[in-house]
């Protein structure tokens, strides 16, 4: 079968409605392809008569790469006039967003690839900039553009939502101080999607953001998921007071595990005058304090009681050691009932004067959280899912070397954890 060598261009170039013009000096690695857009004579918007070529220019976009090289694709933009001198339209270009929206310098196919290798896989953008040979901002303002585009057209993204999880994360460390900056996610706890990200960890941002939703899907929510956190108990107090709240068990537990850590400090401190050493039996068990009994092996267990037995005197630590493993076991009991009953007995005994000051610290905040824990066991709603998306969104810093703007960050976690509709990419044009 023979192609016209016309046609056969087109089709290796494969975009709608241009005319290859040709391929430019070859310089090793890189293909620059010269195409002109096919345009009907345009008429003066002002005057209606038909317009005058003016001039040509060549504009360079960034393209896909082709046969193991990068390509440029030249395009010949052709400016037209009023040949009425006295019209006084000036000159004009027609767009062709289907090469590339105006302004950009990637052409729509790479804009839209590139968006979904960072967006959607998790690339850096440096990694994806090295492929397309161009430079990091080139790729990351597109990333940007097209995500925020292909996010505002996918309308139904966020679904009914039955158990909706709030989290912090820390966003970025910023300026001379490296003062922290949060931020807030909004999570559906029984699947895991992220459902949005707002600025701040206090109790307005999420707020608003829940005020923005329609009621009917707010009310909607059965389950109101947080850390043992007061800003967000009053985010769902106002803004859904008919929801019931739970604590999420993996902030419990971690905060049993941080008052035995506190202790060791202590206990450390008080009897060697410093904080740990290498060479101090605190010191060297504080992992296998944190380690869950069940994971402990006999030699791990021998030599945890050894090291207590050196360094801890008063049998503090031990102390924090087993209401930390007596939190962990609120969650193996299946009966809510059971389970409220031992939470309220375990609450009382740990502020018992004999124990120490973080223990009674500990007690007194299960006392405080009381309904939401046990809550738990009846939702069996976790922010498991919320973790989750945290180290997705963990993984995304991570490959973008952290983020300054907000907006950025924002958008880069939605791509990836918040499952957006990407069949909807082909069809959408950034503005
Ligand atoms: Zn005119």
């Amino acid at each position: 079968m023979e192609i016209d060598p016309t046609r056969m261009c087109e089709l290796l170039v494969g975009l709608p409605d241009i005319d290859v013009v040709g391929v430019a000096d070859p310089t090793p690695g890189r293909l620059v392809v010269v195409v002109a857009a096919r345009e009907t004579r345009p008429v003066c918007g002002r005057c209606s008569t038909a317009g005058w070529v003016k001039d040509r220019r060549e504009v360079d976009l960034v393209d896909l790469p082709a046969f193991d090289q990068t390509v440029t694709l030249r395009v010949v933009r052709t400016r037209w006039c009023c040949p009425r001198l006295r019209c006084g339209i000036g000159s004009w270009t027609l767009e062709h967003p289907g090469i590339a929206p105006a302004g950009h310098r990637l052409t729509t196919r790479a804009g839209r690839w590139a968006c979904e290798q960072v967006g959607r896989w998790g690339r850096s953008v440096a990694e994806v900039a090295d492929a397309l040979g161009c430079d990091w901002h080139t790729v990351n303002d597109a990333v940007i553009a097209y995500g925020e585009a292909l996010l505002d057209a996918d309308g139904d993204r966020i679904g009914v939502v039955r158990a909706l999880s709030l989290d912090e994360t820390l966003f970025v460390r910023e300026g001379r101080w490296r003062t922290q900056r949060w931020s807030t996610q909004m999570v559906d706890a029984r699947n895991g999607q992220l459902l949005d990200v707002v600025a701040g960890r206090t109790a307005d941002a999420p707020a608003r953001w829940l005020e923005a939703r329609d009621p009917t899907w707010r009310a909607r929510i059965q389950w109101a998921v947080m850390d043992l956190s007061g800003p967000y108990r009053a985010t769902f107090d106002t803004m859904l007071p008919h929801a019931t709240q739970v604590a999420d068990p993996f902030h419990v537990v971690k905060l049993a595990g941080s008052k035995l850590d506190e202790c060791r400090r202590r206990v450390q401190n008080e009897t060697l005058g410093h904080r740990g050493h290498k060479a101090d039996p605190l010191y060297r068990c504080r992992r296998l304090l944190l380690a869950a009994e069940e994971r402990l092996d006999r030699k791990g267990d021998a030599k945890l009681q050894g090291l207590l037995r050196a360094g801890d005197p008063k049998g503090e630590v031990a102390y924090a050691w087993h209401a930390k493993e007596a939190v962990r076991f609120l969650y193996d009991i299946p009966n809510p009932d059971f389970a409220t009953r031992y939470l309220d007995e375990l609450a009382k005994d740990l502020q018992d004067r004999e124990f120490p000051p973080e223990v009674r610290s500990l007690g007194r905040t299960l006392k405080r959280w009381r309904n939401q824990i046990v809550a738990w066991h009846r939702s069996r709603a976790t922010n498991g899912p919320a973790e989750a998306v945290n180290n997705l969104i963990k993984r995304v810093k991570r490959v973008a070397f952290g983020f300054r703007k907000f907006r950025h960050y924002r958008i880069r976690s939605l791509l990836y954890a918040g499952r957006p509709n990407w069949d909807l990419l082909a069809t959408i044009t950034p503005r």
